[in-house]
């Protein structure tokens, strides 16, 4: 029987910074905000801070996508490993261009364990869960078959690595779209805010609503001052979603 696979991201990695031991500037951030402002100051030599509202970190950032000058924000980056994530979402967030990606091989690795992500739709009514599951059963059974019989048509291949690969390679079309897959996502902050502010509003199919949700709470506490901006809110079916007064300029 499929089993349910739920959704666990781990933030594996984000920027260090290590202020220049000859410049006379100090700030009070995470390294990613630090390392924010130290772009933008870069970009004037204000090191003295001569603008007082601005002299905080977090005012700093504030002003920063105030005024849009984004690129600051590209400096800083955040790594995500994301397992439970359905194939047919992995395909939606593999679409956002300025992210880096390493995802789970099909081809290499057997499927022999039927991992679903089910639909919150769905996963609140037992009778549709069971018909779910039930579904995604016939498939990987229909994978199993086919993998049996596609390596016996490969039998002369001495290469047993090979072999297994060109049988999986083949089965795996008929995995179904809930099959779980895992993936390390890398991008930096100014990709993470553009996918947040897509992906984490009301409108957005609800796993990758809760995908970057999730994403947005592991980035506000490793990097506060760069997504405090984004304000998260309950729905009427308890999903969550996340929005931010900037969110049409990213
Ligand atoms: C509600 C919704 C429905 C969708 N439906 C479909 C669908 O039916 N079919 C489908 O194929 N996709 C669909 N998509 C996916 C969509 O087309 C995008 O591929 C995806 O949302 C990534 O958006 P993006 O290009 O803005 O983001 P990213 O790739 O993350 O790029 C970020 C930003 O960088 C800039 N940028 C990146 N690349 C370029 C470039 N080559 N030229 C100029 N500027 C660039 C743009 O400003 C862009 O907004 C849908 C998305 C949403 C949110």
């Amino acid at each position: 029987m499929a089993t349910v696979a739920e959704l666990d991201i781990q933030l594996v990695s984000h920027s260090d910074f290590d202020k220049p031991t000859n410049i006379d500037w100090e700030t009070e951030a995470s390294a990613g905000g630090s390392l924010v402002e130290f772009a933008g100051r870069a970009c004037y030599e204000t090191w003295d801070k001569p603008n007082p509202h601005t002299a905080t970190n977090e005012a700093y950032v504030r002003h920063i996508l105030d005024v849009g000058h984004m690129t600051v924000l590209e400096h800083s980056s955040a790594t995500m490993y994301l397992r439970g994530v359905s194939r047919s979402c992995s395909h939606e967030i593999m679409r956002h261009r300025h992210f880096s990606f390493s995802q789970l091989s099909q081809r290499y690795v057997p499927s022999d364990e039927a991992r679903v992500v089910v639909p919150e739709a769905v996963l609140k009514d037992e009778r549709l869960t069971k018909l779910f599951l039930q579904s995604a059963d016939v498939a990987y059974d229909a994978y199993g078959e086919l993998l049996d019989g596609i390596s016996e048509s490969f039998a002369q291949e001495p290469n047993a690595v090979l072999r297994m690969k060109q049988a999986r390679q083949a089965a795996r079309a008929v995995l179904p779209n809930c099959a779980e897959t895992r993936f390390v996502m890398s991008g930096n902050l100014r990709s993470w805010r553009h996918f947040i502010g897509m992906r984490a509003a009301e409108h957005a199919d609800p796993e990758i609503r809760r995908i970057a949700v999730r994403s947005l709470r592991l980035l506000q506490q490793s990097v506060p001052e760069v997504f405090e901006d984004f304000s998260i809110t309950t729905l009427r079916d308890g999903g969550e979603m996340a929005t931010s007064p900037y969110v049409s300029d990213i």
